[in-house]
């Protein structure tokens, strides 16, 4: 049964199916996103349309991921229940806002968009960005908006896209002559945006640089003994740097006992800690933090069948829901629609 009387702040996240989730998806919003279910009106999206702005050549791969983040959310403690998952790509309202909302936006706006400049130079596109892909801030103003959204767990990355979503709500509220539109708040986690593996960009599904959620132990090892320490740090006796050092910064993110880490930054500052002992004690901080969700995943994942039927039953609602502030908009701008 879903909560009919929702909760007076409505919460609107998601992520785009362009692989298995990973700890900067955790740290950055999913955490917020169980907790958070208790207390507000919850949708999260499986924002699959938006994928395709720049991954158009290969749609077999994002179909097959929205039943794998699908999959991600139950494990990591998202209940269906209490939270509504839904799927983009079966919500045509949010397309049509989309549309209008395009109108309200210029292009040099959003080559400005500091995110958006960060991800073309990272996708490599030079000159040659699909218009979809310099248009997804809108999309998302449209996701946000159409749900009734005023609260958004996001990692730290998107924070320039609230932004915008907000720059669009006042515009077609100064249009419209009163406030038809909500303007959203970002919640963002302590964490803000956690590295990759490599300690250069932002953790993320298209870098490469992921240690996913359904990570196994010897994974898990894996990708710790290859992180980035501090190069100078040749041996155990020598002052090793704290800033900039990945190990550390994922300590900080999911070590549960702040004391013991701290008490770690001043002996590894001073000298005579090597790096095993702290990779050692990060392994095990990770796999306790990821074991019960690759448990979950398991277990969930033999009944793929129940998992299609929560997101068809989501999609549905949410479909009910967008068309609804789809049509209070057209009515709001005085769109004719012969309805
Ligand atoms: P892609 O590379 O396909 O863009 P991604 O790894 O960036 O994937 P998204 O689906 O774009 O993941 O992001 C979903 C949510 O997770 C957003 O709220 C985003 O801010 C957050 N997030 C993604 N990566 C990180 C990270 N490294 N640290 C903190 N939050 C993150
Ligand atoms: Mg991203």
């Amino acid at each position: 049964m879903h909560p009919a009387a929702p909760f007076s702040q409505t919460i609107l996240t998601g992520d785009r199916p362009t692989g298995p989730l990973h700890l900067g998806h955790y740290a950055g919003s999913l955490q917020n996103r169980v907790r958070l279910q208790d207390t507000h009106t919850q949708y999260i999206l499986l924002a699959d349309t938006q994928a395709l702005t720049d991954n158009a050549h290969d749609p077999g791969k994002i179909r097959k991921n929205v039943l794998e983040v699908a999959l991600d959310y139950l494990a990591a403690g998202i209940d269906p229940d209490r939270s509504t998952i839904c799927v983009q790509s079966g919500l045509p309202a949010l397309a049509e806002l989309t549309l209008l909302y395009m109108n309200f936006v210029t292009v040099a706006r959003l080559e400005r968009n500091p995110t958006i400049k960060d991800e073309i130079r990272a996708r490599g596109f030079g000159r040659d960005i699909p218009a979809g892909f310099l248009c997804y801030p809108v999309a998302q103003a449209a996701d946000i908006t159409g749900f009734g959204a005023t609260l958004v767990p996001v990692g730290e990355d998107q924070l320039p896209l609230i932004e915008q979503t907000n720059e669009i709500v006042r515009r077609l509220n100064h249009q419209i002559g009163k406030p038809v539109l909500l303007e959203a708040e970002a919640l963002v986690s302590k964490t803000g945006r956690l590295p990759g593996t490599d300690g250069k960009t932002k953790m993320s599904k298209s870098q490469g640089n992921a240690i996913p959620l359904s990570s196994s132990p010897e994974m898990l090892r894996q990708f710790v003994r290859q992180m980035y320490t501090d190069p100078n740090h040749i041996h155990v006796s020598d002052p090793g740097q704290v800033e900039g050092n990945v190990v550390f910064t994922y300590l900080d993110a999911f070590d549960p006992d702040a004391q013991a880490v701290a008490d770690l930054k001043a002996h590894y500052r001073r000298g005579g800690l090597g790096d095993a002992v702290l990779k050692a004690r990060l392994s095990g901080v990770l796999e306790t933090l990821v074991g019960p969700i690759r448990e979950r995943r398991m277990e969930i994942s033999s009944r793929p069948g129940d998992v299609f039927d929560m997101l068809r039953d989501g999609t549905a609602r949410a479909r009910r829901l967008t068309q609804e502030r789809m049509d209070v908009l057209a009515g709001a701008l005085g769109l004719f629609r012969c309805a």
